[in-house]
């Protein structure tokens, strides 16, 4: 039977984070809304001595002198993020905004009833303030940073005052595995590929075919990049494309994807094609898409193809040229990873076709595409950035609009803190602790930016699934971290 977490958490171990993190979720925090969890978090630190504040953005910045003896020690900021993913189960009514998260114990795990936990990242943030507030451990200059709106915009890491970040070190908590640790992460690129073309009405011989693509796996453009998941975008513009080399056909519709940093997983398109060659053209697309199944029949399992005869016709289409040029544009642009960091066992950089879509305006039709590049290195996001400038400008009157550039954290394989963490981990484990680079945007790259000697880690316990209503975290994982932190703190520098 499950248990409350707020009843449970004095018997959970160790029972000062799990009693945090619990007055955590009773606290709505859905990011923009961070107001009272840092309110409390700064009363908090205040009723243990400590110095604590709000900035202007709203980020909690907590101050915690050296113990006796420690004075010397290089300061040490302690970092996690005060908002969580709003995610509810189907069928599951909540307002983040006023209602807590019910969180329980079951098999080990704490997971919410029926939304998303916020365990990402309020369990770092539980980490940390034990950490802080715990008189008996001995340590340098400590500093905690939370910040608000890490799961959006990252408002609270770039209006981070760069004076905050004047330290040598800082251990990030938004990790989700045990025994890993991160020492770089991807920097990010967006860009936006349009077309126009002029509208006609369609042939008045025409047919109108409606393809759906659906049931494909989708995932994070990052995280799952490598798990070379079919993105039915692509497939779309491919089998399209290669109709288009025999057969007249016009655009009306091309839409699929809803955000930049998700891998699309249905995707549309609506054409006409010339009476008498509707079964034809219909019979081709599906041979052409088998060929892609046959490649991924084993992940993706759900995916299918459907057509179906429209029973009026568009009003206005693209006409036959520039479609062909259309679907030519989204069959070659790059998708995938583009090339792996094998020291880390990483993609280095990768980039996902997100969005598309096909607007009809007065002066004519406009696919828009919107893609996202990652990169573990800014060369990365350069050269595939001049790369998507390059297919764009091989489509006639396409043009390629970049946006949204945030930097990468460059790897660092050997500093202290790091060395002090391994070594640590091993004798309190019995275990090595995992070294790598994470292909995803975290904090960490923008406070690179704000203090580019500042050494980072970042690291943190198992929490499975997050930003859905199926997150969950593990509890034996986090007495070894914590236990690697005091260790870690209590001797780093003497
Ligand atoms: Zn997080």
């Amino acid at each position: 039977m499950p248990q409350s977490l707020l009843e449970a958490a004095a018997k959970l171990d160790p029972p000062e984070i799990w009693q945090l993190f619990a007055a955590l979720t009773k606290i709505p925090r859905p990011s923009g809304h961070e107001q009272a969890v840092g309110d409390y978090i700064v009363t908090l630190a205040r009723e243990h001595g400590l110095e604590a504040d709000k900035d202007e953005v709203g980020n909690v910045l907590i101050k915690a002198p050296a113990t006796p003896g420690h004075e010397r020690v290089p300061a040490i900021i302690l970092q996690g993020h005060l908002d969580m993913v709003p995610a509810a189960g189907p069928g599951v009514e909540h307002d983040f905004v006023t209602q807590p998260i019910e969180a329980m114990v079951e098999d080990g795990f704490v997971r919410a009833r029926g939304t998303s936990l916020g365990a990402d990242d309020g369990l770092g943030v539980a980490v940390a303030l034990a950490l802080l507030c715990d008189r008996n451990l001995p340590h340098g200059p400590l500093r905690a940073v939370f910040t608000v709106e890490e799961e959006t915009t990252m408002r609270g890491a770039r209006g981070l005052n760069p004076q905050v970040l004047d330290a040598p070190y800082l251990i990030n908590l938004d990790g989700e595995e045990d025994g890993q640790v991160y020492i770089s992460c991807a920097g990010s690129w967006d860009w936006t590929l349009s077309v126009t073309a002029p509208l006609c009405p369609p042939p008045a011989q025409g047919v109108a075919l409606n393809l759906e693509l659906n049931g494909a796996l989708g995932g994070h453009s990052g995280a799952d990049i490598a798990l070379q998941h079919l993105n039915p975008l692509k497939t779309l513009g491919e089998i399209l494309a290669e109709l288009s080399c025999d057969e007249m056909l016009w655009l009306s519709d091309c839409s699929g994807g809803t955000v930049r940093n998700s891998i699309p997983r249905e995707a549309r398109a609506t054409l006409v094609v010339n009476r008498g060659r509707e079964s034809a053209a219909a019979k081709r697309l599906q041979q052409s898409f088998e060929r892609f199944l046959q490649r991924h029949r084993s992940a993706e399992s759900a995916l299918k193809l459907n057509i179906s005869v429209q029973t009026q016709l568009p009003e206005q289409v693209i006409g036959c040229k520039d479609s062909q040029n259309m679907c030519n544009l989204l069959a070659t642009l790059p998708h995938g990873v583009e090339r792996w960091e094998e020291r880390a066992g990483v993609p280095e950089t990768s980039c996902n076709v997100g969005i598309a879509s096909l607007s009809k305006e007065a002066d004519g039709g406009t696919l828009q595409l919107i893609v996202m590049v990652r990169s573990l290195s800014e060369a990365g996001l350069d050269i595939l950035g001049n790369r998507l400038k390059a297919v764009a400008a091989l489509v006639g009157g396409c043009t390629a609009v970049p946006s949204n550039r945030h930097p990468c954290w460059l790897p660092v394989y050997d500093n202290i803190l790091l060395e002090a963490l391994r070594r640590n981990y091993r004798e309190i484990s019995g275990r090595e602790l995992a070294v790598t680079a994470m292909h995803a945007g975290l904090e960490c790259s923008a406070f690179a930016r704000s203090n580019p000697k500042l050494q980072m880690v970042s690291t943190g316990s198992c929490v499975l699934n997050p930003h859905t209503p199926q997150e969950r975290a593990g509890i034996a994982g986090v007495r070894v971290l914590y236990d690697t932190l005091r260790q870690t703190l209590s001797a780093f520098g003497v």
